[in-house]
């Protein structure tokens, strides 16, 4: 009998494609090509990597045909818009960052969702924009699009556009401004409705501890630092997203050292504000791997 493996799907080559594997990477998973394109094993444990279109993950992870999905929260939302999506995704993965926005020609009178009561909206997104429309009291009508929906007003097939923007240079080359923000995105793991089965459940906990773990510390800091004890409250409350940092002592009295994990990026604004009020010393350090 061969040996269970656990699935992951994920996107074959896109926008999410070349993170979802430096996050399986990160995670000490080794893939290697598999029997075709589409599927990549990791050597070094029992798992395959699914490599599908975005838009079939989330099928294919309802459907337990693979355990685990990387998906934008967007295409999840669209795929489910009814559906409590906090018991499907795991976690969120802090990349792949993007908005859907409602947008308007240039020279379009935008006074509030109103505005476009009525009118021509074109999107890839029926679902979340419905979902939005009926939220503000409005009906409109949806041109479904694949793809190109930011050319959709200048060739008169809508009068506005609801899309995807992460730097809006699109949205600018043609002539079209963001009015409403309608939905935030970013990278989330999903699991499958049914639990794995025994024999992957260890596997299984250890990729999602691990993914855990690559994620936050993405970015994260080791932050060391000496400072008077009397400021000690005001210098802690400096440091950002630090839970809770340790504090030594030092052969002068008056001094103790601080260490502290920072989960967010820290900015030489900060450190000139830790230095400020007394800090010296002060030693900020990448983390390469942590276990929350
Ligand atoms: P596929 O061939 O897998 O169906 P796709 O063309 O539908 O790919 P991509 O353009 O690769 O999708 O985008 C995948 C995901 O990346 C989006 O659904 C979204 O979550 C995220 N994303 C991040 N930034 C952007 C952006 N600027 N535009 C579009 N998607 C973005
Ligand atoms: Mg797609």
């Amino acid at each position: 009998m061969t040996e269970p493996r656990l699935r992951i799907a994920v996107q074959k080559s896109g926008r999410l494609a070349e993170r979802s594997l430096e996050l399986i990477t990160g995670a000490g998973l080794r893939a290697i090509r598999g029997a075709n394109e589409l599927l990549y094993r990791i050597e070094n444990h029992p798992i395959d990597l699914l490599r599908v279109r975005d838009d079939d993950i989330p099928t294919f992870v309802d459907d337990n045909v693979a355990e685990l999905g990387i998906v934008g929260y967007n295409v999840l939302k669209e795929h489910f818009p009814d559906k409590d999506l906090e018991e499907i995704i795991v976690m969120r993965l802090g990349f792949g960052k993007c908005t859907l926005k409602l947008a308007v020609p240039i020279g379009f009178d935008y006074q509030g969702p109103q505005s476009v009561a009525g009118k021509r909206i074109a999107t890839s997104y029926p679902n979340i924009l419905k979902a939005w429309l009926s939220d503000n009291g409005i009906t409109a009508d949806i041109v479904e699009m694949r793809g190109g929906v930011e050319v959709a007003p200048r060739m008169h097939i809508a009068d506005a556009i609801c899309d995807l923007v992460s730097t809006g240079t699109t949205l600018e080359v043609n002539n079209l401004k963001p009015v409403e923000l309608v939905l935030k995105s970013e990278a989330v793991l999903i699991k499958a409705p049914h639990a794995p089965q025994p024999d992957l459940a260890h596997i299984y906990d250890m990729v999602v501890r691990r993914f855990d773990g690559v994620t936050k510390s993405t970015g994260a800091k080791y932050v060391m630092m000496n400072a008077p004890r009397d400021h000690l409250d005001e210098i802690i409350n400096l440091i950002p997203g630090s839970g809770s940092p340790t504090i030594m002592n030092l052969v002068d009295p008056s001094m103790v050292a601080i260490h502290a994990v920072c989960d967010e990026s820290v900015f030489w604004e900060t450190l000139d504000r830790l230095k400020a009020a007394g800090a010296s010393a002060i030693l900020v350090l990448p983390i390469e791997k942590m276990m929350p």
